[in-house]
């Protein structure tokens, strides 16, 4: 088990450990050694602290992937700062929502990401100091920073160090509080269940690194593992498939949409340079397992989690995958494998008794890395944590072995490439369009994706909207990735006795 009450302090065992050897490669070139990031890490440390911010204090993080993620994070924790790692994809007002709610007075940006943040904040009745952390004046302000004056690292495994805003069903993104001892307590889980991190692996930053791929980069600072950020920021089939092999020992965190790219791409029949691809966030189906498991060899780990306990409620490691595939065992291949050792893992009828074997009902979970609740929300805190266990909203069944099957989310959410999408926050949008009475959002099969939005919408009496119309609308008010990929105008909503909207009914109008 990890010694360590702050996340920041591993960072400095293992700068005295690996000092000169790289620690982040931009591409193929190095960026930093272990000595330069702590360095890089205690100058933004104490400019932060100049500017004000204390243990405690929310810090927005707008970026897409780049090497200065990670100096950004671990500045944060070295100070007691709360990071809010914000999906790099969202809209200018989910910005804003984040950084007001999160109460944050800075927010760190990369390039691309400022003309959004500039007008969040411009927005926002609140003072949020904008600092951009590829601009020349950091550089000049980092070299000149007095970093003796730092405060010692805060030790307080209770302290918030990740702020993980989720989309919640009222539309709404909530926060999940994630403390030091969570996250510390999520790089155990790793080491313990799923595999070991050694120095000589490097973690490739496909996937975003406000999400799962970004939780990642704390086990490997732990072992020492270097860490690589591809030039392009985001997920590239070739670019990825070169730096697997030409760093070797490669480790990538992705969601099975870009498992499924990668097997589309013939760049990708050989693969000798990876180690594991950790896949999660959204349902792996068994023939893209077993097409992976020919393409690649035995690499395929998978992982369940949430933003609420990250990336730990259940996992199945590289071998038992591999075991499963030569034993034809496609139930296994098809669940989410066995509970993390740490955490205590049940599926509970609506009154929260547990329930045998073989019956489904909603998963919940309990141990280490479940979040301290929604920040500044108890209601929802207290809807979620009941008697000390979070209620996963997943539903799902046991086997006599205690490997669990994910049968159904809960209900109306949409996962498309990985990427959560709550119908309820498209349906507030869309309402609010003065032609538009009513709408309804589902997620429709999508061969690509997974699954991708769609909408049947109710026009106002005489009112005449095309799909064009509705999908400028969209792009005005949303996040791309949030709208509809598909609209059908309606005359009504199918609808239960009681005037609910029936999900199931409307997604059937939708597919065909
Ligand atoms: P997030 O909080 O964004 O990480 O999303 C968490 C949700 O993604 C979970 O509650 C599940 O519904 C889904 N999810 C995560 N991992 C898996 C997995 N391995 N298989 C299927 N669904 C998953």
């Amino acid at each position: 088990m990890s010694l360590a009450n702050n996340i920041a302090s591993t960072l400095y065992r293992t700068a005295e450990q690996f000092a000169e050897q790289p620690a982040i490669y931009h591409g193929e070139a190095v960026y930093v050694s272990w000595q330069q990031l702590l360095e890089r890490v205690e100058q933004l440390a104490a400019l932060l602290q100049q500017l004000g911010l204390a243990e405690g204090d929310c810090v927005g993080l707008a970026m897409t992937n780049c090497p200065a993620y990670i100096e950004t994070l671990y500045a944060c924790w070295r100070l007691g700062l709360i990071a809010v790692p914000m999906n790099a994809k969202g809209h200018a007002s989910d910005f804003q929502y984040m950084l007001e709610h999160s109460r944050s007075r800075v927010c760190l940006v990369s390039d691309a990401l400022l003309p959004t943040i500039n007008k969040a904040c411009d927005d926002s009745a609140r003072d949020i100091t904008v600092l951009s952390v590829n601009s020349d004046e950091l550089s000049r302000q980092l070299s000149q920073v007095d970093t003796a004056s730092l405060l010692p690292v805060s030790q307080n495994a209770e302290l918030p160090a990740w702020l993980f805003y989720t989309s919640g069903t009222t539309g709404r993104p909530k926060g999940a509080t994630l403390t030091h001892g969570n996250l510390l307590a999520m790089a155990d889980a790793f080491f313990q269940d799923l595999e070991e991190v050694e120095s000589g692996d490097h973690l490739i930053h496909a996937a975003p690194m406000s999400h799962g791929s970004g939780l990642y980069i704390i086990p490997h600072i732990i072992k020492g593992a270097c860490q690589v950020v591809p030039v392009s920021g985001k997920f590239n089939g070739p670019e990825l498939v070169s730096l697997i092999n030409h760093f070797g020992n490669s480790r990538v965190f992705a969601a099975p949409t870009m498992l499924q790219r990668l097997l589309e791409d013939p760049a990708t029949d050989s693969l000798p340079g990876l180690k594991t691809i950790i896949l999660g966030g959204g349902p792996l189906y068994v023939q893209d397992c077993i097409n992976a498991l020919r393409k690649f060899g035995p690499k395929i780990a998978q992982i369940y989690g949430q933003g609420e306990t990250p990336m730990t409620i259940t996992g199945m490691t590289r071998q038992a995958v591999q075991q499963a595939y030569e034993q034809n065992d496609s139930a296994y291949l098809g669940s989410v494998g066995s509970p993390f050792s740490s955490v205590e893992v049940a599926v509970v009828d609506e009154q929260g008794k547990p329930l045998p074997a073989g019956t489904a009902g909603e998963i919940v979970v309990r141990g280490p890395t479940v979040m301290q609740g929604y920040w500044e929300n108890p209601p929802a805190t207290a809807d979620t944590i009941r008697d000390g266990w979070l209620y996963t909203g997943d539903i799902g069944t046991f086997d006599v072995n205690g490997v669990l099957t994910l049968k159904d989310r809960s209900k109306d959410l949409i996962i498309s490439g990985g990427t959560n999408i709550y119908p309820r926050e498209v349906e507030e949008i869309l309402i609010t369009h003065p032609d538009i009475k009513e709408a309804c959002v589902v997620g429709v099969t999508d061969p690509e994706w997974g699954e991708s939005v769609a909408a049947v919408v109710v026009t106002e009496a005489g009112a005449e909207l095309s799909s064009d119309e509705i999908d400028q609308f969209c792009i005005e008010h949303l996040a791309r990735f949030k709208r509809p990929k598909r609209y059908l105008v309606a005359s009504e909503l199918p609808k239960n006795a009681t005037g609910k909207v029936l999900k199931a009914k409307v997604k059937a109008m939708l597919e065909h």
